[in-house]
């Protein structure tokens, strides 16, 4: 750049100021986001390959900038996690999952388990007290909630006692993204985990070749000889959906099925 023109050069710079200060009012805009009612769910249901019924959703969070519009997380949690306000959203996400499950039994809804996303820096803060607190404020039962966690977190210090304290509350656990970490299986056969999630990404390649198919279908089959339910992420045809029932996969969720849905929207999705 150094050779290039003076406005070719200022121009670059512009470009990067912009970047760089969206991220940091990203950063800033973050501390007030819980307060000023600006963080949402949203909710992806997921559903029995072989009964078609809806068997669970996954919670998603939004958030709802107001100069930005809305932010997927994929923006704002690795900040998240590095200045620790993780934490504080991570129990937003608890609390505000727990008011939604109860005012959906108050409105005779069927009730389904939710899951929820928990980074490996939220568990570090007494995450399964404060969940615990939650469950019994809301008087909700312990079997309606599900935590995904990702394979990294197997390997952290602390996994075994809080994968025991889950297992206290009999909350179950999903391992997600699964085969895109570090997946060992000596971790696997340690820890009682309910359910694997297959990663996307092998779902998308899954029809290319035979080889892909294969990944696919031994992931299936370890998981069942772990004794754990698989659930395929990221279904977007009816092909892969065919594929992954003949496989033997137990669940799914992805576009083919729904696409993540609002607290209002889910409502009539479950009144139908
Ligand atoms: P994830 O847990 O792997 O979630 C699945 C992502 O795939 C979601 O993106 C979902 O909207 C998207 N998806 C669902 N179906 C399809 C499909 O058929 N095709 C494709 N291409 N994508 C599909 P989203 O909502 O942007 O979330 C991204 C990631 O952010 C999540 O990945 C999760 O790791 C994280 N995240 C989301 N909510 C929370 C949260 O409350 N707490 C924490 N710690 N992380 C969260
Ligand atoms: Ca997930
Ligand atoms: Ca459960
Ligand atoms: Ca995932």
């Amino acid at each position: 750049a150094k050779h290039a023109g003076r406005n070719k050069v200022f121009y670059y710079e512009k470009a990067m100021d912009a970047d760089f200060l969206q991220k940091m009012s990203i950063e800033q805009d973050l501390h007030r986001a819980i307060e000023w009612n600006e963080l949402k769910l949203v909710f992806q249901p997921q559903f029995h390959l072989h009964t078609g019924e809806m068997t669970g959703m996954e919670a998603l969070l939004r958030w709802h900038h107001p100069k930005f519009g809305i932010v997927p997380p994929l923006q704002f949690i690795k900040t998240a996690e590095e200045n620790g306000l993780i934490v504080p959203i991570g129990e937003w996400v608890v609390e505000e999952v727990c008011r939604i499950i109860q005012r959906w039994e108050a409105a005779n809804m069927p009730i389904y388990p939710v899951s929820i996303n928990v980074s490996t820096r939220q568990l570090q803060n007494d995450f399964v007290s404060f969940l615990e607190r939650m469950l019994s404020k809301y008087d909700i039962p312990s079997s309606m909630i599900n935590i995904e966690l990702t394979e990294s977190f197997l390997a952290d210090s602390t996994a075994f006692a809080v994968l025991n304290q889950f297992q206290d509350l009999c909350v179950d656990i999903a391992i997600d993204d699964f085969g895109t970490g570090f997946s060992s299986l000596s971790y696997l056969e340690r820890f009682p985990v309910q359910f694997i999630k297959i990663d996307q990404s092998f779902i998308q390649r899954m029809l290319d070749s035979k080889k892909q198919t294969d990944i696919v279908h031994s992931i299936i089959v370890m998981a069942h000889a772990l004794e754990a339910k698989t659930i395929a992420e990221g279904v977007e045809t009816s092909e892969q959906a065919a594929l992954l029932k003949q496989l033997g996969c137990d669940w799914a969720q992805g576009y083919h099925f729904s696409q993540p849905v609002n607290e209002e929207e889910l409502r009539s999705l479950l009144k139908r």
